[in-house]
């Protein structure tokens, strides 16, 4: 059975209009279709006060809104994943400018705890040192690996930007710990390496 939708003036089949107890036909006059159009341009003109709305409901609601996104959740399974990752990705983001910002503080304080304590700075150098040491291998290219470093002050001089020589897989990994080794090697810029410490690669 086909009914015309008097916005779009097209002939559907029922299935294509929602429900309305309220219409004499049991059906929406306008197709879903142009039900979503409708939606989506009430939504963009009303966007702000929609989202307070919401937040405020949610907040009176609470037990509800937990249900609902449980549910919504089970229904679709792909977008928790992808949320998940969103939510990750934005964490990473939000972590790096952060970084960038505070970047020169952070690096008077730290200067200023090791003019503070002397020895555990020491402690601190050495064992990063050792790290280095005790993830060489005598197989490793030594020519190779000074190339990196070599590279790393070429690219510093020329750009006037700190680059410094990172080990993809960290040495001193929480899960995985890398080796010295040329292929673990990469120039990056200093405020990269900084905001990655100690973690695994994600790309
Ligand atoms: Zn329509």
């Amino acid at each position: 059975m086909l009914k015309r939708c008097y916005i779009c003036k097209t002939e559907k089949p029922v299935e294509c209009f929602s429900k309305n107890k309220g219409k004499h036909d049991g059906l929406n006059n306008r197709c879903r279709e142009c039900d979503r159009a409708k939606n989506r341009k009430w939504y963009s003109e009303n966007k702000d006060a929609h989202l307070m709305k919401a937040v405020e409901w949610r907040q009176n609601n609470r037990a509800k809104s937990a249900a609902y996104t449980a549910a919504y959740r089970k229904r679709h399974p792909e977008k928790l994943a992808a949320s998940v990752e969103a939510g990750r990705e934005h964490k990473k983001l939000y972590h790096k400018r952060w970084y960038a910002l505070n970047l020169a503080t952070k690096r008077a304080k730290n200067r200023e705890w090791a003019r503070l304590n002397p020895v555990a700075h020491l402690a601190l150098c050495a064992r990063r040192r050792a790290a280095v040491v005790n993830r060489a291998v005598p197989w490793a290219n030594q020519e190779a690996i000074r190339a990196v470093y070599a590279e790393a002050r070429k690219r510093t001089e020329e750009t006037g930007i700190p680059h410094e020589v990172d080990h993809y897989y960290p040495l001193q990994g929480k899960t995985v710990s890398g080796l010295h080794v040329e292929s673990n090697l990469r120039v990056v810029t200093a405020d990269d390496n900084r905001s990655k410490h100690n973690f695994m690669p994600t790309t």
